[in-house]
Protein backbone atom coordinates (compact mmCIF):
# COMPACT_ATOMS: atom_id res chain seq x y z
CA UNK A 1 0.00 0.00 0.00
CA UNK A 2 2.85 2.46 1.10
CA UNK A 3 4.53 1.13 -2.06
CA UNK A 4 1.87 2.20 -4.17
CA UNK A 5 1.04 5.70 -2.64
CA UNK A 6 4.87 6.55 -3.18
CA UNK A 7 4.52 5.34 -6.63
CA UNK A 8 1.46 7.61 -7.39
CA UNK A 9 3.10 10.19 -5.70
CA UNK A 10 6.31 9.99 -7.95
CA UNK A 11 3.89 9.51 -11.34
CA UNK A 12 2.14 12.91 -9.93
CA UNK A 13 5.64 14.70 -9.01
CA UNK A 14 6.37 13.68 -12.61
CA UNK A 15 3.30 15.22 -14.49
CA UNK A 16 3.15 18.34 -12.58
CA UNK A 17 7.00 18.78 -13.76
CA UNK A 18 5.80 17.90 -17.04
CA UNK A 19 2.88 20.22 -16.76
CA UNK A 20 4.97 23.20 -15.19
CA UNK A 21 7.71 22.45 -18.65
CA UNK A 22 4.90 23.16 -20.93
CA UNK A 23 3.42 25.86 -18.95
CA UNK A 24 6.46 28.20 -19.92
CA UNK A 25 5.31 29.16 -23.60
CA UNK A 26 8.77 29.18 -25.54
CA UNK A 27 7.12 31.93 -27.44
CA UNK A 28 5.34 34.32 -25.52
CA UNK A 29 1.67 35.71 -26.01
CA UNK A 30 2.27 38.59 -28.78
CA UNK A 31 -0.12 41.29 -28.07
CA UNK A 32 -0.78 44.15 -30.33
CA UNK A 33 -2.00 47.24 -29.09
CA UNK A 34 -2.81 50.48 -30.23
CA UNK A 35 -1.54 53.23 -27.62
CA UNK A 36 0.80 53.24 -24.99
CA UNK A 37 -1.00 53.54 -21.85
CA UNK A 38 -2.54 50.31 -22.78
CA UNK A 39 0.62 48.67 -23.64
CA UNK A 40 1.60 49.62 -20.07
CA UNK A 41 -1.48 48.00 -18.52
CA UNK A 42 -0.74 44.70 -20.40
CA UNK A 43 3.03 44.36 -19.24
CA UNK A 44 1.58 44.71 -16.03
CA UNK A 45 -0.72 41.99 -16.28
CA UNK A 46 1.58 39.75 -18.77
CA UNK A 47 4.73 40.16 -17.25
CA UNK A 48 7.22 38.08 -19.24
CA UNK A 49 4.83 36.06 -20.19
CA UNK A 50 4.04 38.13 -22.94
CA UNK A 51 5.50 40.78 -25.76
CA UNK A 52 3.91 43.56 -26.13
CA UNK A 53 3.95 46.24 -29.52
CA UNK A 54 2.78 49.51 -29.35
CA UNK A 55 1.89 51.02 -32.49
CA UNK A 56 1.20 54.73 -31.53
CA UNK A 57 4.63 55.32 -29.04
CA UNK A 58 5.13 57.97 -26.70
CA UNK A 59 4.22 61.23 -27.10
CA UNK A 60 2.30 60.60 -30.17
CA UNK A 61 -1.53 61.19 -31.08
CA UNK A 62 -3.69 58.55 -31.37
CA UNK A 63 -6.36 60.41 -32.73
CA UNK A 64 -4.03 61.47 -35.70
CA UNK A 65 -2.27 58.60 -36.11
CA UNK A 66 -1.36 56.99 -39.74
CA UNK A 67 -1.22 53.21 -39.53
CA UNK A 68 2.05 51.66 -41.68
CA UNK A 69 2.03 48.43 -43.38
CA UNK A 70 4.57 47.42 -40.87
CA UNK A 71 1.59 47.45 -38.43
CA UNK A 72 -0.32 45.30 -40.05
CA UNK A 73 2.07 42.84 -40.27
CA UNK A 74 2.34 43.01 -36.85
CA UNK A 75 -0.74 42.41 -35.99
CA UNK A 76 -1.45 39.56 -38.28
CA UNK A 77 1.46 37.69 -36.15
CA UNK A 78 -0.12 39.02 -32.73
CA UNK A 79 -2.33 36.65 -31.06
CA UNK A 80 -4.42 39.47 -29.49
CA UNK A 81 -5.15 42.51 -30.28
CA UNK A 82 -6.19 45.11 -27.77
CA UNK A 83 -8.12 48.43 -28.13
CA UNK A 84 -9.55 50.92 -26.00
CA UNK A 85 -12.92 51.26 -28.08
CA UNK A 86 -15.23 54.35 -27.26
CA UNK A 87 -14.28 55.75 -30.98
CA UNK A 88 -10.48 56.17 -29.82
CA UNK A 89 -8.76 54.32 -31.88
CA UNK A 90 -11.08 52.34 -34.09
CA UNK A 91 -8.51 52.10 -37.09
CA UNK A 92 -6.61 49.14 -35.16
CA UNK A 93 -9.97 47.21 -35.24
CA UNK A 94 -10.43 48.20 -38.81
CA UNK A 95 -6.58 47.33 -39.76
CA UNK A 96 -6.50 43.44 -37.97
CA UNK A 97 -9.32 43.26 -40.25
CA UNK A 98 -8.05 43.86 -43.29
CA UNK A 99 -4.68 42.30 -41.92
CA UNK A 100 -6.55 38.81 -41.53
CA UNK A 101 -6.09 39.10 -38.24
CA UNK A 102 -8.09 35.73 -36.22
CA UNK A 103 -7.01 36.07 -32.96
CA UNK A 104 -8.99 37.73 -29.45
CA UNK A 105 -9.32 41.43 -30.49
CA UNK A 106 -10.35 43.05 -26.48
CA UNK A 107 -11.68 46.18 -26.03
CA UNK A 108 -10.40 47.06 -22.98
CA UNK A 109 -12.50 49.73 -22.05
CA UNK A 110 -15.64 46.77 -21.60
CA UNK A 111 -17.83 47.73 -18.84
CA UNK A 112 -16.57 51.31 -17.69
CA UNK A 113 -18.63 53.61 -16.37
CA UNK A 114 -18.48 55.97 -19.75
CA UNK A 115 -19.17 59.64 -19.82
CA UNK A 116 -20.49 61.78 -22.14
CA UNK A 117 -18.87 64.31 -24.20
CA UNK A 118 -18.97 67.52 -22.65
CA UNK A 119 -20.46 70.45 -24.82
CA UNK A 120 -18.26 72.86 -23.70
CA UNK A 121 -19.08 76.34 -24.50
CA UNK A 122 -15.22 76.70 -26.38
CA UNK A 123 -15.90 74.20 -29.30
CA UNK A 124 -19.43 71.76 -28.97
CA UNK A 125 -19.56 71.39 -32.60
CA UNK A 126 -17.15 68.39 -32.53
CA UNK A 127 -18.52 65.15 -32.12
CA UNK A 128 -20.58 66.35 -29.34
CA UNK A 129 -23.38 64.17 -27.59
CA UNK A 130 -21.10 61.16 -28.32
CA UNK A 131 -18.89 59.12 -25.57
CA UNK A 132 -15.47 60.54 -24.51
CA UNK A 133 -13.15 57.76 -25.59
CA UNK A 134 -10.63 59.22 -22.56
CA UNK A 135 -12.10 56.68 -19.84
CA UNK A 136 -8.11 55.59 -18.37
CA UNK A 137 -8.04 59.14 -17.06
CA UNK A 138 -10.19 57.46 -13.82
CA UNK A 139 -8.11 55.49 -11.98
CA UNK A 140 -11.29 53.31 -11.16
CA UNK A 141 -11.49 52.60 -14.92
CA UNK A 142 -7.96 51.55 -14.85
CA UNK A 143 -9.02 48.94 -12.70
CA UNK A 144 -11.43 48.01 -15.28
CA UNK A 145 -9.39 47.88 -18.14
CA UNK A 146 -6.82 45.72 -16.01
CA UNK A 147 -9.43 42.90 -15.08
CA UNK A 148 -10.45 43.10 -18.71
CA UNK A 149 -6.60 42.47 -20.05
CA UNK A 150 -6.02 39.44 -16.91
CA UNK A 151 -9.89 38.10 -18.03
CA UNK A 152 -8.05 37.62 -21.75
CA UNK A 153 -4.82 36.97 -21.81
CA UNK A 154 -6.04 33.99 -19.28
CA UNK A 155 -8.59 32.63 -22.14
CA UNK A 156 -5.56 33.17 -24.56
CA UNK A 157 -2.92 30.96 -22.35
CA UNK A 158 -5.03 29.17 -19.62
CA UNK A 159 -1.53 28.05 -18.25
CA UNK A 160 -0.74 31.57 -17.66
CA UNK A 161 -3.91 31.79 -15.54
CA UNK A 162 -2.61 32.14 -12.20
CA UNK A 163 0.78 34.64 -13.35
CA UNK A 164 -1.96 37.00 -14.64
CA UNK A 165 -4.11 36.91 -11.71
CA UNK A 166 -1.35 37.11 -8.80
CA UNK A 167 0.54 40.34 -11.03
CA UNK A 168 -3.56 42.13 -11.75
CA UNK A 169 -4.12 41.71 -7.83
CA UNK A 170 -0.55 43.68 -6.86
CA UNK A 171 -1.31 45.97 -9.54
CA UNK A 172 -4.88 46.99 -8.83
CA UNK A 173 -3.57 47.43 -5.18
CA UNK A 174 -1.63 49.86 -6.80
CA UNK A 175 -4.38 51.50 -8.61
CA UNK A 176 -6.63 51.71 -5.47
CA UNK A 177 -3.83 53.47 -3.18
CA UNK A 178 -3.22 56.22 -6.27
CA UNK A 179 -7.03 56.71 -6.52
CA UNK A 180 -7.27 56.95 -3.24
CA UNK A 181 -4.14 59.72 -3.16
CA UNK A 182 -5.05 62.12 -5.84
CA UNK A 183 -8.75 62.11 -3.85
CA UNK A 184 -7.33 62.78 -0.70
CA UNK A 185 -4.50 65.23 -2.20
CA UNK A 186 -7.09 67.15 -5.08
CA UNK A 187 -9.98 67.03 -2.13
CA UNK A 188 -7.98 69.61 0.14
CA UNK A 189 -8.06 72.47 -2.69
CA UNK A 190 -10.87 75.47 -1.90
CA UNK A 191 -13.50 75.46 -4.68
CA UNK A 192 -12.49 78.41 -6.43
CA UNK A 193 -9.02 77.04 -7.50
CA UNK A 194 -10.59 73.75 -8.92
CA UNK A 195 -10.49 74.70 -12.63
CA UNK A 196 -8.02 74.76 -15.14
CA UNK A 197 -7.71 75.32 -19.22
CA UNK A 198 -5.67 72.50 -21.43
CA UNK A 199 -5.75 71.87 -25.17
CA UNK A 200 -8.33 69.26 -25.61
CA UNK A 201 -11.20 67.66 -24.19
CA UNK A 202 -9.13 64.95 -22.47
CA UNK A 203 -9.61 65.31 -19.10
CA UNK A 204 -12.93 64.43 -18.73
CA UNK A 205 -13.12 61.22 -16.76
CA UNK A 206 -10.48 63.29 -14.37
CA UNK A 207 -12.83 65.52 -13.87
CA UNK A 208 -16.05 63.87 -12.98
CA UNK A 209 -13.87 61.23 -10.69
CA UNK A 210 -11.28 64.04 -8.84
CA UNK A 211 -13.75 67.13 -8.93
CA UNK A 212 -11.58 69.47 -11.26
CA UNK A 213 -13.17 71.65 -14.22
CA UNK A 214 -11.31 70.83 -17.25
CA UNK A 215 -11.90 74.07 -19.77
CA UNK A 216 -10.24 73.06 -23.30
CA UNK A 217 -9.27 74.71 -26.41
CA UNK A 218 -10.09 72.43 -28.66
CA UNK A 219 -12.41 69.43 -28.81
CA UNK A 220 -11.51 65.63 -27.46
CA UNK A 221 -9.61 65.25 -30.65
CA UNK A 222 -7.08 67.16 -31.53
CA UNK A 223 -7.57 66.90 -35.30
CA UNK A 224 -10.49 69.68 -34.43
CA UNK A 225 -9.72 72.78 -35.72
CA UNK A 226 -10.65 75.73 -33.13
CA UNK A 227 -12.68 78.43 -33.84
CA UNK A 228 -11.23 82.21 -33.32
CA UNK A 229 -14.61 82.71 -31.53
CA UNK A 230 -14.69 79.79 -28.87
CA UNK A 231 -10.81 80.75 -28.06
CA UNK A 232 -11.73 84.37 -27.80
CA UNK A 233 -14.97 83.09 -25.31
CA UNK A 234 -12.18 80.55 -23.28
CA UNK A 235 -9.66 83.63 -23.08
CA UNK A 236 -12.76 86.01 -21.62
CA UNK A 237 -13.76 83.21 -19.17
CA UNK A 238 -10.14 82.87 -18.06
CA UNK A 239 -10.36 86.12 -17.12
CA UNK A 240 -13.47 86.59 -15.53
CA UNK A 241 -13.51 83.23 -14.00
CA UNK A 242 -9.82 83.96 -12.53
CA UNK A 243 -8.82 80.47 -13.90
CA UNK A 244 -5.32 79.90 -12.39
CA UNK A 245 -3.43 77.90 -15.01
CA UNK A 246 -3.52 76.59 -18.30
CA UNK A 247 -1.97 73.21 -19.36
CA UNK A 248 0.23 71.88 -22.28
CA UNK A 249 -0.34 68.48 -23.40
CA UNK A 250 2.10 65.81 -24.50
CA UNK A 251 0.41 64.89 -27.07
CA UNK A 252 -0.69 68.62 -28.35
CA UNK A 253 0.84 71.93 -30.17
CA UNK A 254 2.05 73.98 -27.57
CA UNK A 255 0.94 76.92 -29.37
CA UNK A 256 -2.59 77.00 -29.01
CA UNK A 257 -1.76 77.26 -25.24
CA UNK A 258 1.13 79.70 -25.72
CA UNK A 259 -1.51 82.18 -27.07
CA UNK A 260 -3.89 81.96 -25.04
CA UNK A 261 -1.39 82.35 -21.73
CA UNK A 262 -0.48 85.56 -23.35
CA UNK A 263 -3.90 86.88 -24.41
CA UNK A 264 -5.38 86.01 -20.86
CA UNK A 265 -2.72 86.63 -18.36
CA UNK A 266 -3.10 83.02 -16.88
CA UNK A 267 0.06 81.52 -15.40
CA UNK A 268 1.54 77.87 -17.25
CA UNK A 269 1.15 75.05 -14.72
CA UNK A 270 3.32 72.60 -16.61
CA UNK A 271 2.78 69.92 -19.19
CA UNK A 272 -0.04 67.38 -18.47
CA UNK A 273 0.02 63.99 -19.95
CA UNK A 274 -3.34 63.00 -21.41
CA UNK A 275 -3.43 60.38 -24.02
CA UNK A 276 0.39 58.93 -24.15
CA UNK A 277 2.91 57.99 -21.36
CA UNK A 278 6.72 59.54 -22.22
CA UNK A 279 9.43 58.11 -23.53
CA UNK A 280 11.56 55.26 -20.86
CA UNK A 281 13.65 57.89 -19.56
CA UNK A 282 10.89 60.70 -19.73
CA UNK A 283 8.86 62.16 -17.25
CA UNK A 284 5.57 59.34 -17.45
CA UNK A 285 7.35 56.19 -18.62
CA UNK A 286 3.97 54.25 -16.70
CA UNK A 287 0.70 55.20 -16.00
CA UNK A 288 1.07 55.17 -12.09
CA UNK A 289 3.82 57.85 -12.87
CA UNK A 290 1.43 59.69 -15.33
CA UNK A 291 -1.24 59.91 -12.77
CA UNK A 292 1.50 61.24 -10.33
CA UNK A 293 3.29 63.67 -12.65
CA UNK A 294 -0.04 64.51 -13.44
CA UNK A 295 -1.29 65.19 -10.14
CA UNK A 296 1.25 66.86 -8.27
CA UNK A 297 1.58 69.30 -11.97
CA UNK A 298 -2.56 70.21 -10.56
CA UNK A 299 -1.41 70.64 -6.79
CA UNK A 300 1.29 73.06 -7.71
CA UNK A 301 -0.90 75.35 -9.38
CA UNK A 302 -3.97 74.87 -7.95
CA UNK A 303 -2.82 75.13 -4.28
CA UNK A 304 -3.66 78.67 -3.01
CA UNK A 305 -0.74 80.76 -2.48
CA UNK A 306 0.43 81.10 1.32
CA UNK A 307 -0.21 84.42 2.83
ZN1 LIG B 1 -7.45 62.60 -26.76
Amino acid sequence: MRFLLRNALLALCASLSLTSATAAPSAPVAVTTSFSILGDFIRQVGGTRVTVRVLVGPNEDAHAFQPRPSDARAIAASTMVVANGLGFDDWIVRLAKSAGFRGTTLIASKGVRTLNMATADTHGHDEAGGIDPHAWQDVANAQRYVANIAEALTAADPAGAGTYRANAERYAGQLKALDAEIRAALGKLPAERRRVVSSHDAFGYFARAYDIQFLSAVGVSNNAEPTAQGVARLIRQIRNEKVPAVFIENVADPRLIERIRLESGARIGGTLFSDALSAADGLAPDYLSLMHHNLARLLDALAPASP
